[in-house]
């Protein structure tokens, strides 16, 4: 199993939720968590509690819908830490409606923040992974990357596309020692949507934290380059 210690990941959408678990894990097991989102009080309680369980994080402010923004981010990261080892694409969001009634600004901004986000902070990470030989991409898809929905339209469409970039990034770059994981899971229970939740059967974030901290510490000979994360159960 490949350690964590020493390492500095880069945990998108930190603030709450997935994104927060998987930063919490990541410190957990030894790593630098730079935390990236744009609630800056939530972003510090995220960073207090990592403090305070002894972890290293530092927060930095970040809309991954703006250029100037991530370039930022990744300049930050670069002074203060000399790169990122691991950069988890998970800031992400969903408004769900049928077609006739999507607003094209909800169109518009899921795809600014699932897919142009994503690779925006691809883009601004990967030149360092690649001058340093290595690294790893860990991004949060979903089961609507492959399932269809009524009322899922939109929001499908900017998973399908995160899986399509991703499974193309992961070829471009696996031959600079750089691997590229996308987690696909079905409903969490975070703030995300106010879909009815079964306590007993729904994901919990923490189940994604272990799920991405499993790839990422897999042999380094090996990538575990695609997950899909289901209930066990459905309860009728
Ligand atoms: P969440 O609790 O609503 O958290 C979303 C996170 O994304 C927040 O930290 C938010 O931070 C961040 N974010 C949103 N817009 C951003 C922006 N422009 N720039 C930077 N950060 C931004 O949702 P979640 O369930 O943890 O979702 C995380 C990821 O998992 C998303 O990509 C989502 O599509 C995916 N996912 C969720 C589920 C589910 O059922 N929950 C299932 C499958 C996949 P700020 O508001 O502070 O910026």
């Amino acid at each position: 199993m490949e350690s964590l210690k020493g390492k500095i990941a880069v945990v998108t959408g930190a603030s709450r939720g997935i994104g927060e678990s998987i930063a919490n894990s990541l410190a957990d097991a030894g790593a630098t968590v730079v935390l990236a989102a744009r609630d800056a009080n939530r972003l510090e309680t995220v960073r207090e509690s990592i403090k305070t369980r002894g972890g290293q994080a530092v927060a930095i402010l970040t809309d991954v819908r703006s250029a100037d923004s991530v370039a930022e981010l990744a300049v930050q990261v670069e002074q203060q830490f000399g790169g990122a080892d691991i950069l988890i694409n998970n800031a992400g969001y969903g408004v769900f409606a049928k077609v006739l009634d999507m607003k094209l600004e909800d169109f518009d901004g899921m795809f600014d923040v699932n897919v142009r986000g994503v690779f925006l902070c691809t883009k601004a990470f990967l030149p360092g992974m690649i001058k340093r030989h290595g690294g790893q991409i860990v991004n949060i898809a979903s089961l609507a990357s492959k399932n269809s929905f009524v009322g899922g339209a939109a929001y499908s469409a900017t998973k399908f596309a995160l899986l399509g970039f991703a499974r193309s990034l992961m070829l471009e770059v696996r031959d600079y020692n750089i691997r590229v994981v996308t987690i696909c899971p079905g409903a969490v229970n975070t703030e995300f949507s106010d879909h009815a939740k079964d306590a007993h059967t729904i994901i919990q974030p923490e189940d994604i934290a272990e799920t991405t901290l499993f790839a990422l510490t897999m042999p380094a000979r090996t990538n575990v380059s695609e997950i899909d994360v289901r209930p066990a159960r459905i309860l009728k």
